[in-house]
């Protein structure tokens, strides 16, 4: 393979990665799930408890400011990171989850109203999928739902005629977490737009794999999460156009949103803290701008590169393997493969394979609208991250003939 970075390097850097499981070196294949954190993640976080910790806004004294300024300065960083325009727009929030879940809640009910439409697609995570069909229930909306082809991937003549002047939002997965599929967004935000419809990705799979500028994919909404980016959990972040943060409801109600409370009402704070009440995971922040500090090092493109070129080697290998049957052939895929083995179970295979040292997911992956579509019980997914290897995936390929030996 040709060496765009030096893997040995990246790989020393990820201390669980000289992990033994069952006496066999680990081969992580889980990273759609949850990426691993490297030395630099880990030595933020424990810095921070070290040198910095304190409860960060309003303080006077030293320790508060500092954490005041690490903080602030993180969000700078994710800014920089996603091209936003400014840090009004980047509001931190504790994952994907809690961002798709504030855009709904609030979006809503500033937006949305009996009769009115929200477009999603099948392809969804449960988490893009459930807050907009409780909250489209509770405002008497119709949640759409777009279909996708037999190499999933979505129609966009589909959608096109699912817009209308009942559409109020468009929230869609910028990358399938079971298949793979890197949507058209720009296509369908240009499309989106022409009709002032704002779109929303959900980016939990995209900000780990791609190179994301939200100015240039103009976007409404980023949603993604730290963990997933090599930060620590319970991190994450909405971005948000301020045209539409601005006039959306606070979700959370509390200390750090407020800018005065009286006895018989409040008034809220300005762009972002309207929307980050309460105390915020400080820790998890600085170890969200090590991870950001150590992706920009690498470079997001040489990251999608050498992440395609290990797609690649999996899709021919695994193609190698009779009865293996792929969920997901689109022609734009990010690092993961979902597959099935003839018609052994994919908690069966994926025990199978566990024992033998390979970490893989089995199941619905949350997205069971998608299972159910596609009448299958699950599929079992390898997803790929850059301190993996073609070496690994041959350990898969090894692992998944002897789960065909054992049930043949
Ligand atoms: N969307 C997608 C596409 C995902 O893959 C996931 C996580 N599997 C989520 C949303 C939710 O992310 P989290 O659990 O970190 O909030």
């Amino acid at each position: 393979m040709n060496m765009i970075f030096n893997i040995e390097k990246i790989r020393a850097d990820f201390p669980i990665l000289q992990r033994q499981i069952y006496n066999r070196p680990l081969v992580y294949f889980d990273n759609a799930a949850s990426t691993q954190k490297p030395r630099q993640v880990i030595d933020a976080i424990a810095r921070y408890y070290e040198h910095d910790n304190c409860n960060i806004h309003r303080g006077v004294h030293y320790l508060s400011v500092k954490a005041t300024e690490d903080y602030e300065e993180t969000r700078r960083e994710v800014r920089d990171f996603i091209n936003a325009k400014n840090t009004r727009e980047i509001i931190f929030t504790k994952g994907a989850t809690e961002s798709l879940n504030l855009v709904a809640s609030s979006f809503g009910r500033q937006y949305v109203a009996e009769g009115d439409e929200v477009i999603t697609t099948i392809m969804e995570h449960h988490s893009n999928f459930v807050p907009w069909q409780v909250m489209c229930r509770e405002r008497g909306a119709v949640l759409r739902v777009a279909g996708i082809n037999e190499q999933g991937e979505l129609d966009l003549a589909e959608i096109s005629g699912m817009i209308s002047e009942k559409t109020r939002l468009i929230a869609l997965a910028h990358v399938s977490n079971v298949l793979g599929t890197i949507n058209p967004v720009k296509e369908i935000i240009s499309l989106a737009h022409l009709h002032n419809i704002p779109v929303l990705l959900d980016g939990a799979q995209g900000i780990s794999h791609l190179p994301v500028d939200v100015q240039d994919l103009d976007c409404d909404f980023y949603c993604f999460s730290g963990h997933k980016m090599y930060a620590p959990m319970g991190t994450g972040v909405l971005y948000g156009k301020e045209k539409y943060l601005e006039e959306m409801p606070p979700y959370q109600l509390g200390g750090e949103m407020i800018r005065d409370v009286y006895i018989d009402h409040t008034t809220f704070n300005e762009l972002p803290y309207k929307f980050e009440a309460g105390t915020p995971n400080v820790e998890g922040v600085a170890g969200l701008h090590a991870a950001i500090l150590y992706l920009k090092e690498i470079g997001m493109e040489n990251i999608a590169a050498y992440e395609d070129q290990l797609l690649r080697y999996a899709t021919a290998r695994l193609s190698e393997i009779e009865g293996v049957r792929f969920y997901g052939t689109a022609a734009h895929k990010a690092s993961l493969v979902s597959f099935l083995i003839g018609d052994v179970h994919p908690y069966d295979a994926g025990m199978i394979i566990d024992k033998m040292g390979v970490a893989v997911r089995t199941g619905h992956h949350c997205a069971m609208p998608l299972i159910d579509f596609m009448k299958i019980p699950g599929t079992v997914r390898a997803s790929f991250a850059f301190y993996n290897t073609e070496e690994e995936i041959d350990q898969l390929v090894i692992a998944i003939r002897k789960v065909r030996e054992m049930f043949s």
